[in-house]
């Protein structure tokens, strides 16, 4: 197969970043709208033969109360395959977000055009960030009041180091936002349901075509001017390696510069990049399947009480009933029932590519982290766990349900709702979690499906680090030393429990040999 033939260059692999409010439901639906996935509920297939209609587009906004429920969306645009991956908007679920990052080959940010860069966007854009991942900037909102666009890529230079290449142009803003104007190449879309957007000779034309009010169109010749002349070319390689992003400009809600946002991801977007696993690099062009766990659901269908492990694939071809080899075991699973998701229905997936996103139901075998192979000893990085900012103490108080309280927050912590700290000297397990609600919704499982009714009380401590050291007697002989403050973790390794930062500072201090660490990666 020639590389360019090769099915993973046809996919993209992206989330949407944004501070709550910026669009990201809206957008997410109207690109689902694109791909046929919410008309057709799953049948990619079809999706081919249909025109779409204008009923599509009032569909959409009769159905706006629809809630995407699944954590990744698949869809089709033109010749591509996009997965979609869905990261939750409230905060306290960051970590489920930083996971989700990191099964993505490049993201979109939303930005409210009249807020600008707000601060959970700058949050996630660091996450970003770290691992280079391209962003492709939407300035939504155009419809409304909005800042100057030049306003708006300067706070994007300023507040993120990141260089921007406006990619299109707005026509008007707020009431007099008409369409978008390709300063690429030179065309004109008025609304995403013109799929073919129409050439124009130049701004000058652009502005004669009677999208904007008289009164406006000399000033808006000189901003495209002006924007043409002084802004960065866009370049693909810059764009690739995380220093770069092209802004498209748009309105989410009324149908404005989406069309031009999903032609963007087509024409540049990355497709699968390689991954670092510990052992190697691996290419997603590689013949033999490989992928990692980055996120894990429990009862997405309320029917069954079913446990979805998103895998996503990193190389080869994972194919319906293949054996593979789950690396933290050693053991061999045989991938019966592998499945892909839509806006509001799964399929089984009979092959997918590296890229795509699938879920594996299963009963508790995979965690998040987790590597399958067809056989290869090697796992992958990155997939990080977070100290937690909040500890409670569980409190239980039917003494004869110790054992399933034990089982059931193993489970918890093994599809990543809590973190679990068992003490080493056998005082109630310890839950970490990053974000208060996820409390709520520990509580809620543990009273809905295992029947346990507990408690949480703040625990003694409220600092919890990973402690190494490149001589394990001296670790031991710190353990050996804080025994009451020690407790170890999913994966068996030891934790340091402190009371507050001021106390962390002390011991770091006094044990130099020690490394304290705040981030951990799952394996
Ligand atoms: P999320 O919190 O980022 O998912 O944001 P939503 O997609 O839920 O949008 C938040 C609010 O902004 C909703 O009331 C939307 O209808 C509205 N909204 C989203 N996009 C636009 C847009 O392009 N123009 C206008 N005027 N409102 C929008």
């Amino acid at each position: 197969m020639s590389s360019a033939d090769h099915p993973v260059t046809k996919r993209r692999t992206f989330a949407i970043i944004a501070h709550p409010d910026a669009g990201k439901t809206t957008l997410t639906e109207k690109l689902l709208l694109f791909g046929g996935a919410i008309q057709l509920a799953g049948e990619v297939k079809a999706k081919k033969d249909r025109i779409q209609t204008r009923s599509d587009w009032m569909n959409i906004e009769r159905d706006r109360g629809i809630s995407v429920v699944t954590s990744v969306m698949t869809f089709e645009y033109k010749d591509c395959i996009f997965n979609l991956l869905d990261t939750p908007g409230h905060e306290d679920f960051a970590d489920d977000t930083y996971r989700t990052l990191t099964a993505v080959d490049s993201a979109v940010m939303v930005i409210d055009a009249a807020k600008g860069i707000e601060s959970r966007t700058l949050k996630l854009f660091e996450v970003c960030r770290m691992r280079d991942i391209p962003i492709v900037t939407f300035v939504n909102k155009m419809d409304r009041e909005s800042r100057d666009p030049y306003d708006i890529l300067d706070e994007i230079e300023q507040k993120l180091a990141l260089d921007t290449a406006p990619i299109t142009w707005p026509i008007g803003r707020g009431k007099s936002f008409a369409g978008t104007y390709n300063l690429q190449t030179n065309t004109v879309r008025r609304r995403d349901e013109e799929e073919v957007p129409t050439p124009v000779n130049g701004p000058e034309a652009a502005a004669a075509s009677g999208l904007l009010p008289e009164n406006e169109r000399q000033a808006w010749i000189d901003e495209v001017t002006l924007a043409r002349d002084a802004c960065n070319p866009f370049d693909l390689q810059s764009f690739r390696e995380g220093h770069m992003t092209p802004v498209y400009f748009g309105s989410a809600l009324r149908n404005y510069g989406v069309r031009d946002l999903i032609e963007a991801f087509c024409d540049y977007g990355p497709s699968p990049r390689a991954q670092d696993a510990d052992t190697r690099k691996v290419e997603a062009t590689e013949d033999k399947m490989t992928g990692f766990v980055f996120k894990i659901q429990a009862n997405m269908d309320p029917n069954h009480r079913d446990r979805i492990a998103f895998l996503r694939v990193c190389s080869g071809k994972l194919s319906r009933g293949m054996k593979a080899k789950l690396v933290r075991t050693g053991k061999p699973m045989g991938l019966s029932a592998p499945q892909f998701f839509f806006a509001r229905s799964r399929q089984i997936a009979d092959e997918a590519w590296a890229g795509d996103v699938v879920g594996i139901p299963n009963h508790g075998t995979l965690r998040i982290g987790d590597t399958l192979t067809e056989g290869e000893d090697l796992l992958f990085r990155g997939v990080p766990n977070f100290a937690p900012e909040i500890l409670r103490r569980v409190r239980l108080d039917d003494a004869m349900k110790a054992k399933k309280l034990r089982e059931a927050l193993q489970q918890m912590a093994e599809e990543g709702v809590v973190q679990l700290f068992l003490p080493d000297d056998g005082s109630p397990a310890i839950v970490g979690v990053v974000g208060a609600l996820q409390i709520d919704v520990l509580t809620e499982r543990l009273k809905v499906e295992y029947t346990l009714p507990v408690g949480f009380e703040p625990a003694r401590f409220t600092v919890a680090r990973w402690i190494s050291a490149d001589d394990p007697a001296e670790l031991q002989r710190f353990i050996n030393a804080h025994r009451a403050d020690i407790a170890h973790d999913l994966d068996n390794d030891p934790v340091f429990l402190a009371q507050n930062s001021f106390s962390l500072s002390y011991e770091a201090e006094r044990w130099k040999a020690i490394r304290f660490a705040a981030i951990k990666d799952y394996q």
